[in-house]
């Protein structure tokens, strides 16, 4: 072959038709595709993530040759090895003509690759609804960003859930009939997700991520996510018929022992390109169209794709790299070592950590109002929050990763994510879950020996950063409550706090 085209395709980057391809003819190509070691070990990854991406990529390798395509394939191998270093030693190998990618979804991985190749041609990814061109449009005509003008300007833009120009149902959202916590006797019987059993070439992997990451957090002996398109496609078809019709009214409740409840677990399948979002979109949409499923539970699962997710990989690139150092609330804790065990007293705490390590998995509000809330009240330094939660699921990628756990839950960035802190004490968990019924503390004390840790450190939190938090108009009913305790019993809660902050 003279000089080929060389295709770098990442792990995150899976989608059978991508742009890469149509850029080039399979008798004059080469597709690079390359497990690395340092993608496991920048951050401890948990296993179960990276037995996914190893594993989908593999399968992805498979269809590409199936399909006319060279791939030079590079299993995991040298613990030394990182993508730069494999795009060089591929350049040396085979001396391409041109060098094209997608654009990564990562900026470290983008700034390593363009040092290592200065000419990389870097293709937009058509995967997203919104280019970073179009976001950077949206952005500059506006003084502040907000999720909600940015999704209503979606919704119009792919019609989605519209008629004749105005939204369905007459609002953007019925969060009114949604966020419901259950009764005392818990979630109904609920239809297990479908589950994949691993293949030969999924078992294969385990057993190689298990040997050559064997200090790495999680479990691998639940393994069950999609692996491929197809499955993917499985995946979403068995969410739409068993989940989506309660999806919005139970989307904040948690429940001890169930982790998936009725949430569609298609993050780590979208993040890796097995899935389309404008097909889980339509498909969504048509179940409502059907009669299958209610408008509020329909708006608001469509939200949370058409809205947050391109929104934060907008509000990522908009910011990078500089984002990734912000801490407004000049946090500056270590993160606690139970994030990493699960080994701690405080029941939510305990639930949504050790269903991490066992599945790579929690649901949104386990992550933003349990182990997101208590790391934000501690004051951890937000980078060490960004990194575990960068480690500890399936389908953590940067764009989506970083947004979320710095921004919308630790507040690091002043309040481009989040209007305001995502703050509570203790009942709120209590009224959203079964967690606090089995806990040594009470929700509802802040000091002496069973106050719960989250009730404390709320209440201290908002006297530390009073000066701050006013300024946000917000947070006053809040702080007016801060403002009501007496002065003896307010120092009774920060001394309880300092002892608390100093045992973790
Ligand atoms: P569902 O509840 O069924 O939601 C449907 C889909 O909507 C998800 O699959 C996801 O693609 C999208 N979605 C929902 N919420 C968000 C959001 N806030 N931002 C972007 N997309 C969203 N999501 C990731 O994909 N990767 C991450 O690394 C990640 N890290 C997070 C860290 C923190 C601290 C928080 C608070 C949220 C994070 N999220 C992340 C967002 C959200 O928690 C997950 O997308 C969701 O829990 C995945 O489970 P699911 O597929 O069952 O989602
Ligand atoms: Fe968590 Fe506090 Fe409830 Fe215990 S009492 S489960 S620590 S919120």
């Amino acid at each position: 072959m003279s000089s080929p085209d060389l295709l770098l395709v990442l792990g995150d980057q899976l989608e059978r038709n991508s742009p890469l391809l149509a850029s080039a003819d399979p008798r004059h190509a080469i597709i690079l595709m390359a497990e690395v070691h340092d993608e496991s070990t920048h951050v401890p990854s948990h296993k179960a993530r990276t037995a996914l991406f190893v594993s989908a990529m593999r399968h992805c390798r498979d269809d590409f040759r199936a399909a006319g395509w060279t791939v030079d394939y590079r299993p995991l191998s040298s613990t030394s090895s990182t993508l730069a270093g494999e795009l060089r030693q591929a350049i040396a190998r085979h001396a391409p003509s041109h060098v094209r990618i997608v654009h990564p979804g990562d900026h470290r991985v983008l700034t390593a690759l363009l040092q290592a190749c200065p000419e990389l041609e870097v293709l937009p990814d058509t995967h997203f609804l919104c280019s970073l061109d179009d976001f950077r449009r949206h952005a500059s005509s506006r003084k502040q960003l907000r999720m909600e003008f940015f999704y209503r300007e979606m919704r119009r833009r792919y019609d989605v859930l519209m008629d004749k120009g105005q939204p369905t149902g007459g609002a953007w959202n019925f969060d009114a009939a949604n966020r419901q916590a259950f009764d005392a006797r818990g979630p109904s019987v609920l239809p297990p997700p479908l589950a994949f059993s691993p293949d030969d070439v999924t078992t294969q992997v385990i057993g190689e991520v298990q040997r050559a990451f064997p200090a790495n957090p999680g479990s691998l002996d639940h393994f069950d996510w999609p692996v491929t398109p197809a499955q993917a496609e499985l995946a979403l078809q068995d969410f739409l018929d068993h989940r989506l019709p309660q999806f919005g009214r139970y989307q904040d409740a948690m429940w001890t022992g169930q982790p998936w409840l009725y949430h569609s677990r298609l993050s780590a399948a979208l993040n890796l390109k097995l899935l389309h979002p404008l097909r889980v979109i339509q498909q969504a949409e048509a179940r409502y169209r059907r009669g299958h499923a209610p408008l509020a539970a329909v708006e608001g699962f469509i939200r949370q794709i058409l809205g947050w997710r391109e929104y934060v990989r907008g509000i990522y690139w908009l910011h990078m790299p500089a984002y990734a150092e912000s801490n407004a609330l000049a946090a500056s804790r270590p993160l606690p070592a139970f994030y990493w065990t699960a080994q701690t007293d405080m029941r939510c705490l305990h639930a949504a950590i050790a269903q991490t390590l066992e599945f790579g998995y929690a649901h949104h509000i386990q992550r933003l109002m349990v182990t997101g809330l208590f790391s934000l009240l501690l004051g951890v330094e937000p980078r060490q929050v960004h990194e575990w939660y960068l480690a500890m699921y399936v389908d953590a990628v940067e764009w989506v990763e970083l947004p979320n756990s710095l921004g919308m839950s630790q507040y690091a960035d002043g309040g481009l994510m989040a209007s305001k802190p995502y703050i509570a004490s203790g009942r709120y968990i209590q009224r959203m879950s079964d967690y606090c019924q089995a806990c040594r503390y009470n929700p509802a004390e802040s000091t002496g020996p069973t106050a719960c840790p989250f009730t404390t450190l709320y209440w201290d939190f908002l006297f530390r950063h009073h000066d701050l938090l006013r300024r946000n108009p917000r947070m006053l009913p809040q702080l007016r409550n801060a403002g009501r305790f007496a002065a003896e019993t307010r120092s009774a809660i920060q001394s309880q706090a300092e002892t608390l902050r100093n045992s973790l």
